[in-house]
């Protein structure tokens, strides 16, 4: 390991994602303050509810230095589903909910209708193959800027998506036992 991998855990399924990086050999740091983002080279922000992590994450100085990092270009960050929505630029609907806004791309909340609360669905990710993606009230990307590339996509909707050194996916790879997609997001951030 080339540096310290960081789960933002202020709320959500941090642990699941700690245990999907102990799959690959990789002991993540838990963050839950600004100094604990120093050290750190690579950070996963997990699913959860989008507007308590956001909240916190501001109240915490946490969102700016995330934000400095990111822009001075050391540090890698992967949100999922809940944490997707927390780096997008903008959150369709809800323009006052703190966020990161890093990710260039509109993101849509509950795009599946309230009342798919879950479903799993096989999907093909671009150099990884067929991948069991497990999905809990999953937002879509909607609108992409030019440098964000699509991984994935459900029903012609993007639900995986790259953009340099940052990783967002409307699933939940932390909840299947496959741990392809942390392994492509620590060589993306260089680990
Ligand atoms: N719908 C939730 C939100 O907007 C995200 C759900 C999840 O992370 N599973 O924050």
């Amino acid at each position: 390991m080339k540096g310290v991998v960081g789960v933002l855990a202020l709320q959500g399924d941090f642990r699941e994602h700690k245990e999907a990086l102990k799959r690959l050999g990789i002991e993540a740091k838990e963050v839950r303050k600004r100094e604990h983002i120093q050290d750190i080279k690579a950070l996963i922000v997990p699913g959860g509810e989008s507007t308590t992590i956001g909240k916190l994450a501001r109240d915490y100085g946490i969102e700016e230095e995330v934000r400095k990092r990111v822009e001075e270009g050391s540090l890698a960050v992967f949100g999922t589903c809940a944490g997707a929505i927390w780096m997008a630029k903008e959150i369709l609907g809800y323009p006052e909910q703190p966020r990161l806004g890093v990710l260039d791309v509109a993101v849509e909340r509950n795009a599946f209708g309230r009342q798919v609360e879950s479903f799993q669905e096989e999907l093909e990710i671009k150099g990884l193959g067929p991948f069991r993606g497990v999905f809990i009230r999953a937002p879509v990307f909607r609108r992409l800027g030019e440098g964000v590339e699509v991984l994935a996509e459900l029903n012609g909707l993007p639900v995986l998506v790259r953009q340099g050194r940052l990783l967002a996916s409307a699933f939940h790879p932390e909840l299947t036992e496959d741990p392809r997609v942390h392994h492509y997001f620590l060589e993306l951030a260089d680990l």
